[in-house]
């Protein structure tokens, strides 16, 4: 415990890494954070923190703080006032809106902003610039999920609740690594699976931790997803092992999918997959004959072959085996990032606040009255961050607003994502400087991060939780929602942003929450901290908040997004059961490339280490990239570990150690992507992993896939 720490005041808040929401105080001395302390009444960690948690406050006072905004000029970023900034901002912008319209204008957020920053930027980007242009790293991390949610279920939205992780009987882990990404969440995990002897199936190509200590470790290949799954429906269909109540009173499309999986026997999941047939069957079993069982999903169904296809898919297996809407029973997607679910939550990228369907014109009736602005402005639709970057290609996207997101290490095939940079008018507001992609800026914006600011994060649980200011932002940052009040009223909107409190925020996203299914209207900031956080929906004051989604089998009954994707709104409140089949990955290993390179996160970084980097305690035992080479394969490359490598694709390549590693199997290698290599602290170094990555994605959820492409690994001989 860090209480015996001097400190004048322990600070109420929520940990601003992952997604898992732990609670925790910020304890300040004379004006600065000096630790952290977790919160032990807090629901969700209880009192424990993971090492990015525990360490978080040194972020805030890294030497690279952004302290003042800065203007090219010369070639050079220079200090400038912040008037100076933003009338340079609005006219750049304006001038722009004049020559191609709003379109010619996107914005490329994060999932590490505050609900109420998310809402405020969203009301800005539609309701005012009126710009189709806006999306968020979160992209790259859950898009798939909520397609996935929305094309089974009608609407966005995890179904179930951390309790379920404590009383499933199984737990199967697809394509997910909690030891790494989601650290609190696996530490409950081992704690409940000692007590309640759970049974872990992991299904990764990776020997990741949890594959490590699972029960059943299902090493499939790259891309497989749905071979996998289509087989273990096959065995749970013809062993009976399903819910046909459940099928016949609430879902729509069972016999399509028993048709489909008829052609994936095990001995066909084997072919595809490479897991032996009897694997595929006793994880399937396993999973049918228990009587409770939870999925966790991430980033391998999330970044991978046929993304929303498989989440649709792990929603039906639980939904034809019953195990959905009931204790320790739910198919459930682990986001990356504290607040990537209030951004969804609240339109801050494709849905309108409280998952409305922006081509509905009552939606945008209903936003746009709140809001207080034209509903004719408000975009029918919205693009990509890829569909953006071929706009910037094509000439017709020239004023680029990145802010709290690093593109440049973090977006697949680097090379023509530099290109589109150095082309576009861009504005990077971020809390270091220098940072990678604010070497493309033509305007930098200093904002405040975590624990310098008040607001809400909803984790991946649907719980709410408050974090509130405990120390100032350094030098002349301001928070991300005051410069979004500041642009909107620069650009003639001062009424519609004339908020004093991030409260008054929250409390106008609560008018639009109203009996939508993200309901949050009974919420306040001081329930938020005395009841430790809130799920949603909570309509009422009084309302304790709801721990599942679907517990009557009941799916959806509300109009959203989901009418982008035809008729799920006449299945009179049935979900839908999609049959998918496996399609082959669009590159695959071949003479010249012949490994599958997979990418992904290690426990000490989070993204592209802008944070984590700065901490020495995190840095220390991950300062570098890496590539993890199977020992045979190392053996047949004459490579040793720790030597120094060139991995090389069809798109670039990077020069790493390797670590020689039986964690990665023959024929497979492993990069973290969390290291870039324009950084001057770096400078000597090239090892984005998105050097090598495919600019492929998904056709629902647009997600990259970046987890399987093909690669080589070439010995540098020095000369
Ligand atoms: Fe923060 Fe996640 Fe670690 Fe909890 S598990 S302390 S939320 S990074």
């Amino acid at each position: 415990s860090n209480r015996e720490i001097d400190v004048d005041e322990w600070v109420y808040s929520t940990c601003g890494y992952c997604s898992v929401g732990c609670g925790l105080y910020i304890g300040v001395k004379d004006g600065e954070a000096v630790a952290v302390e977790g919160n032990s009444d807090s629901l969700v960690n209880k009192g424990k923190l993971c090492i990015k948690g525990l360490y978080e406050w040194k972020a805030l006072h890294a030497p690279e703080r952004a302290t003042s905004p800065m203007i090219r000029k010369n070639g050079k970023l220079e200090p400038v006032s912040w008037d100076e900034a933003l009338s340079h901002f609005v006219d750049k912008m304006q001038r722009i809106i004049d020559e191609k319209g709003s379109e010619g204008v996107g914005i490329y957020h994060t999932g590490q902003l505050l609900l109420e920053e998310y809402y405020a930027l969203g009301k800005l980007a539609k309701g005012v610039i009126g710009t189709p242009n806006i999306d968020a790293n979160t992209r790259l991390c859950m898009a798939s999920a909520v397609q996935g949610y929305i094309r089974s279920f009608g609407t966005d939205g995890p179904p179930g609740c951390y309790e379920d992780l404590d009383q499933a009987e199984v737990l199967f882990i697809i394509g997910a690594n909690p030891a790494e990404m989601h650290p609190q969440l696996w530490q409950r995990i081992l704690h409940y699976r000692a007590e309640k002897k759970t049974k872990i199936i992991v299904a990764d190509p990776r020997l990741t931790l949890p594959a490590q200590v699972a029960d059943l470790h299902l090493a499939l290949r790259p891309g497989t997803n749905i071979a996998l799954l289509n087989a273990m429906i096959h065995v749970l269909i013809s062993e009976g092992l399903i819910d046909l109540e459940m099928i016949e009173a609430h879902t729509h499309g069972f016999a399509e999918l028993k048709a489909l999986v008829e052609d994936y026997p095990p001995e066909r999941g084997e072919e595809l997959t490479g897991v032996p047939a009897k694997r595929i069957i006793e994880a399937a079993l396993l999973f049918g004959r228990s009587a409770t069982a939870t999925t966790l999903y991430c980033q391998g169904v999330n970044q991978s072959m046929s993304a929303t296809d498989t989440a649709t898919l792990i929603n039906t297996l639980h939904l034809i085996s019953g195990k959905i809407g009931k204790p320790g029973c739910t198919p459930f997607s682990l986001t990356g990032q504290s607040t990537s679910m209030s951004n969804r939550e609240v339109g801050g990228t494709t849905s309108l606040p409280g998952f409305r369907n922006p081509m509905n014109p009552e939606h945008r009736r209903e936003v746009a009255e709140i809001w207080k602005l034209d509903q004719e402005k408000i975009p029918c639709q919205t693009n990509d961050i890829m569909k953006m970057m071929a706009l910037i290609g094509e000439g017709k996207l020239d004023f680029l607003w990145v802010i709290g997101t690093n593109p440049v290490v973090s977006l697949p095939d680097q090379r023509k994502i530099r290109e589109y940079l150095d082309r576009v008018f861009l504005v990077v507001q971020d809390v270091y400087y220098p940072m990678e992609t604010a070497q493309y800026a033509d305007i930098f914006l200093p904002a405040a991060q975590w624990g310098e600011k008040t607001g809400t994060y909803t984790n991946l649980e649907r719980r709410v939780n408050i974090g509130y200011q405990a120390v100032k932002p350094p030098g002349n940052g301001k928070s991300d929602l005051i410069i979004f009040q500041e642009v909107g009223k620069r650009l003639g909107e001062g009424e519609a942003f004339n908020w004093n409190e991030p409260e008054e925020v929250f409390n106008e996203w609560k008018l639009l929450s109203k009996g939508r299914p993200n309901d949050m209207s009974g919420m306040t900031y001081l329930r938020l901290e005395k009841e430790h956080g809130i799920r949603w929906p909570c309509p009422a004051t009084n309302h304790p908040g709801t721990a599942r989604l679907y517990t009557q089998g009941i799916f959806n009954t509300f109009e959203c997004i989901a009418e982008a994707y035809g008729d799920f709104n006449h299945f009179e409140g049935r979900a839908k059961l999609w049959a998918v089949p496996y399609q082959q990955p669009p590159e695959i290993p071949d003479s010249d490339y012949p490994f599958w390179l997979n990418t992904g996160s290690i426990i000490e970084h989070y993204h592209t280490r802008t944070k984590t980097k700065r901490i020495p305690e995190l840095n220390i035992t991950a300062p570098e990239g890496y590539v993890e080479v199977n020992p045979q394969d190392a053996k047949g490359l004459q490579i040793q570990d720790g030597e120094k490598v060139r991995v090389v694709s069809r798109r670039g390549w990077i020069e790493v150690g390797v670590r020689v590693r039986n964690t990665v199997s023959p024929g497979q290698v492993f990069v973290p992507f969390h290291f870039g290599d324009l950084d001057p602290l770096e400078a000597h170094l090239k090892q984005a992993a998105n050097h090598l990555t495919l600019n492929w994605v998904d056709p629902f959820s647009k997600q990259p896939m970046m987890k399987v492409s093909a690669c080589r690994i070439e010995k540098i001989r020095h000369s």
